[in-house]
């Protein structure tokens, strides 16, 4: 296992040390949300217990502290995704927002009667629906880049689809249900080539390895804080600055504005434009947290460790005749999907349950991946830093067993 502050990584994951039905807790559902280190869970108290006030307002010594702080981490993410700007990180609830900022502003700039809005076969609903609902109110189209039997993007394909009715393309990073990593780069070089924007769904990509916006040259970028050792509530949305710049506000109210009267309001300045309200303070202050986690263990370490499980629990999967693996990629980071033959996943997710082995099953808020491949749903496994080897050996014996008593 992966060594922090000397210790084997998982001895600073309190939730990791305990019980469930008796049995020692085996955590493989870090896809959904990963567990949170001593750091992180000690910051929070820090905070609530110290300089908890709210920014951006007072004048006082505590609001002071807790502005600061909350710039520091936009500082910090800023430096961890290379943006340009620190005003281009912007302060969101998470993945999910970050989308639904993007898809309503951009909506209501580009949009209009018989645009298209071009995303790919393996997104997650979050990437699916808030176009959706862009789209219905401008008499505009959403178009799909298709996959194939791997749960690879069909580049030829995509090509096609780039004609000048496309206004924007959005799309996973890594997706989340199958672990494929999309050629991004790719993607949005062929979408600049004709003037078009590309965002890029980074919620399971950058816990796994190192992410460059500029070097990527996506316009916007989106992922989630609690994906990332991070609190809940909490997520980052990127966007270049000619681009917010550009785009009207998601959400008005205050610390958007710079004036307002009853004849109209003047809007604030990047960030701050679309950060309407009194944000997740807490949230954001410690995320500065479980961004030192990663940046100690080192991305690099990281990436190395979890494609080494990724490669050994595919490797022993195949000693399961009934099991066959949904998503065979080429690239893939975090998470491997399977299928039993002969067994609902749910069923088989109960029983590892009662062995103490947290996965997760059905259609990964990706119902559409499950309809390519017209299964009802997968049991997924995903991976996260403190995960061993050791583990995917007990999740083997764990998973035998639940066939045996299902088949
Ligand atoms: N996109 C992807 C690829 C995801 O994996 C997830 C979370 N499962 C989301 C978007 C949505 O993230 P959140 O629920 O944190 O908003």
């Amino acid at each position: 296992s992966l060594l922090y502050k000397g210790e084997p990584i998982h001895k600073h994951f309190p939730a990791l040390q305990q019980s469930v039905y008796g049995k020692p807790l085996v955590y493989f559902d870090n896809a959904a949300t990963t567990q949170k280190p001593q750091a992180v869970i000690q910051a929070i108290t820090d905070y609530y217990s110290t300089i908890n006030s709210n920014i951006h307002r007072g004048v006082h010594f505590l609001s002071q502290k807790a502005t600061d702080a909350y710039e520091i981490t936009r500082n910090a993410i800023s430096e961890f995704i290379n943006a340009a700007h620190a005003y281009e990180v912007i302060f969101t609830k998470g993945t999910t927002d970050g989308i639904n900022l993007v898809a309503d502003a951009f909506g209501s700039y580009g949009l209009g009667p018989g645009d298209s809005v071009l995303i790919s076969a393996m997104e997650h609903h979050s990437n699916i629906v808030p176009w959706q609902i862009a789209c219905e109110k401008k008499g505009a189209f959403l178009k799909v880049i298709p996959m194939n039997e791997a749960g690879e993007l069909l580049m030829d394909e995509y090509e096609k689809l780039l004609d000048d009715k496309v206004k924007i393309v959005s799309l996973t990073y890594v997706s989340n249900s199958l672990g494929t990593v999309n050629p991004v780069k790719e993607v949005i070089r062929l979408a600049h080539e004709r003037n078009i924007p590309v965002l890029v769904d980074a919620a399971q990509a950058v816990q796994h390895t190192k992410v460059d916006v500029q070097e990527l040259d996506c316009d916007f970028m989106v992922f989630s804080g609690h994906k990332m050792y991070g609190p809940t509530g909490i997520g980052i949305l990127y966007g270049k600055e000619e681009w917010l710049n550009k785009l009207p506000p998601y959400q008005g109210g205050g610390d958007m504005i710079k004036t307002v009267t009853f004849e109209g309001t003047e809007y604030n300045d990047l960030p701050f434009k679309f950060e309407a309200g009194t944000p997740h303070i807490e949230g954001a202050i410690t995320l500065l947290s479980a961004l030192d986690f990663i940046k100690e263990v080192g991305l690099d370490n990281i990436e190395r460790h979890e494609s080494e499980l990724l490669r050994y629990a595919t490797e022993r999967l195949s000693e399961i005749p009934e099991v066959k693996i949904i998503g065979t990629a080429g690239k893939k980071a975090g998470a491997i999907s399977l299928i039993v033959d002969g067994a609902h996943p749910y069923d088989i997710g109960v029983l590892l349950d009662k062995m103490g082995i947290a996965v997760r099953t059905g259609h990964h808020c990706t119902q559409p991946v499950m309809d390519f491949y017209q299964i009802p749903g997968t049991l997924r496994l995903s991976f996260a830093v403190y995960n061993t080897k050791e583990e995917i050996d007990l999740f083997m014996t764990s998973l035998k067993r639940a066939i045996q008593i299902l088949i």
